[in-house]
């Protein structure tokens, strides 16, 4: 018997209506809203800052994590970021990076150096960066290639609305691991699905089915 795994490969329903907005409980979304993903690379000194297996592999762990409370995640666009952009020092340097978003997608980039802006010398997996602080101002994930196959699924639980470092150490959202396989509470799984719903009627982001390509 052929089993289809959905949460390995998420789709979105053929007429674009994900369960986030039918669904009267959040317990009973089974047909998982599936975003739009743009990626940008850095070009690293003509080679990309990661491979193809990497990038399938962080969007793949984030579907997996993402998965129990209705939400998927394909990358529909892939683009090359000039190397100029391939190590990120300063918080100019990630401001920078608002020249390359496109609208209605979830934004991600990928790069070769990811420092901390506030402590110097330390070194980032990724973040979650907000470029100024009015509303509507862009935002997106900045994933170093020195990154934990969690690290996307982490930075995307900021971007879907879970600001805190919190729980055990089984929680994706934690600096701590024990090695079991990362998760979301019901807590931040709440605020997955609200932030998500929130931009699903704002039409502040696409399912990846309504992007053109
Ligand atoms: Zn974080």
């Amino acid at each position: 018997m052929l089993v289809v795994c959905s949460l390995c490969t998420p789709t979105a329903r053929a007429d674009g209506r994900c369960g986030l907005l039918q669904a009267k409980s959040t317990a009973s979304v089974v047909t998982p809203c599936v975003f739009a993903v743009a990626v940008a690379v850095a070009d690293d000194g003509g080679t990309p800052a990661a491979t193809d297996a990497w990038i399938a592999q962080q969007v793949a762990e984030a579907n997996r994590i993402f998965a129990p409370f209705g939400v998927g995640f394909v990358v529909t666009e892939r683009s090359v970021l000039p190397a100029a952009h391939a190590h990120l020092r300063t918080r100019a340097d990630r401001d920078a990076l608002a020249a390359f978003v496109r609208p209605g997608v979830v934004n991600w980039f990928v790069v070769a150096e990811l420092l901390d802006v506030d402590e110097a010398g330390v070194v980032r997996r990724g973040v979650h960066w907000h470029v100024g602080s009015q509303a509507g101002a862009p935002h997106f994930v900045v994933v170093s290639r020195i990154a934990g196959e969690s690290v996307l699924a982490h930075e995307l639980g900021h971007f879907f609305g879970n600001r805190a470092h919190e729980g055990g150490p089984d929680n994706v959202m934690s600096y701590h691991r024990d090695g079991s396989p990362p998760r979301f509470d019901d807590t931040q799984g709440a605020r997955i699905q609200r932030t998500a719903r929130r931009h699903l009627r704002g039409k502040t982001l696409a399912l990846a089915n309504d992007t053109k390509p």
